[in-house]
């Protein structure tokens, strides 16, 4: 009797937790700084206001489901676009991206300031922006700011992996022949980084290089943004952040979004991946000889192999690592959400799309952060950054 009664009481507390979590969860402004499913739009053909459940991570309805408030969409492509090309993909993103939100006036809507992003999230749209995912996509012209400032791109990450002629990314600062001539941000770059600021697109230092890194601190009059990186101390990937970066961020009032891929956040990730790819000499072969990029490769084996690929996922108690490693270090006022998702073949246990986001906030209460700590981590911290960037707010 005693016991069923204890069991009961346990089952009480378990379910108000859960109550509280839900209204925690749903009163916050969850927004996410990085989506790459405009990628998964353009170049396979994947439409966002249909049932995508088991195919991509995220679709509009899931995105309702997990809560999510704001969402930044990444625009992508990789170096194989350059001059010429480039800017004309980022624009079929945002194209594609404007096409959606058109087809659906009632749950979304392009925001363009501070006071339109809150207007949206009262009304219960969606709020989109866009972000763009490697200073590469203007191609040298500092015109093509202008025009993406007008489409609606709020950050530029200064890099992707690939260098510009007028910065360095932490993929090539990491190559031990480059340190021979780190350049970081040239001249060009710091114009670059100076007409951001002016028009209030936020600087996004995810990717970039150290050089370019602290050379774009010693610079920027705004906050700053880390739309979609990890912490280096518990993953030492080349482009996670370290604690000194971590600490520059905070005493330039920014934010850091983590990154919920599993090879950002587990350090047995890749030796798991290796491994595997070890195993599947052949096949890796073959597709290397068609030249396609490490990351496609990786890509290819993970919707093949789904099995092997569920087994090496980071747990989702890594993710929150990451964001108490952040607190402990900085406070609570310069970590956020940059799932990456839809850009990355593994996400943590758990994490199966957008329409798990509750979960994360599930774990920040049971490690007992405040209502107040959670709201500012899953919106109220980048809120105040794009804020302090954004000219009309
Ligand atoms: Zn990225």
């Amino acid at each position: 009797m005693r016991y069923s009664l204890i069991f009961f009481l346990l089952l009480l507390t378990g379910f108000a937790w859960g109550q509280d979590a839900h209204k925690i969860h749903f009163d916050a402004i969850l927004v996410d700084t990085h989506n790459d499913f405009l990628s998964k739009a353009v170049d396979d053909q994947k439409v966002f206001d249909t049932n995508l459940k088991g195919i991509t991570h995220s679709d509009l309805a899931r995105m309702f489901k997990g809560g999510v408030k704001v969402q930044m969409f990444s625009i992508f492509c990789d170096d194989q676009f350059g001059k010429g090309s480039a800017f004309k993909k980022a624009n079929q993103e945002l194209d594609s991206l404007f096409a959606i939100v058109a087809r659906n006036p009632k749950s979304m809507q392009m925001v363009y300031s501070y006071g339109e992003l809150m207007k949206a999230v009262k009304n219960h749209r969606l709020a989109c922006m866009a972000g763009v995912e490697g200073g590469h996509m203007i191609e040298d012209n500092l015109d093509y700011l202008d025009s993406f400032y007008r489409r609606g791109v709020r950050y530029m990450t200064l890099t992707w992996n690939n260098s510009t002629s007028w910065a360095t990314s932490a993929a090539d600062e990491s190559r031990k022949a480059f340190l021979v001539t780190p350049y970081g941000l040239t001249e060009v770059g710091k114009q670059v980084v100076r007409k951001m600021n002016d028009m209030g697109m936020m600087i996004d230092v995810s990717h970039i290089g150290e050089k370019t890194f602290w050379d774009a601190m010693a610079i920027t009059s705004k906050p700053v943004l880390a739309s979609h990186s990890s912490v280096y101390a518990l993953c030492p990937f080349y482009r996670n952040l370290k604690d000194d970066q971590i600490k520059a961020i905070a005493k330039n009032g920014g934010v850091i979004q983590v990154n919920f891929y599993s090879g950002f956040l587990d350090s047995n990730y890749f030796k798991n991946i290796n491994a595997f790819l070890k195993s599947h000499e052949d096949e890796r072969d073959s597709l290397q000889a068609l030249h396609l990029p490490p990351y496609l490769i990786i890509d290819y084996f993970s919707k093949k192999y789904t099995q092997d690929f569920d087994h090496m996922r980071a747990p989702l108690s890594l993710l929150l690592d990451h964001i108490d490693y952040i607190v402990k270090l900085v406070g609570v006022d310069y970590v956020g959400l940059g799932s990456d998702f839809d850009g990355i073949e593994s996400a943590p246990q758990g994490l199966d799309g957008v329409e798990d986001y509750p979960k994360i906030t599930e774990g920040l209460l049971k490690r007992g952060y405040s209502e107040k700590d959670i709201k500012k981590i899953l919106g109220g911290n980048f809120l105040r950054v794009f804020k302090a960037n954004d000219k009309y707010h």
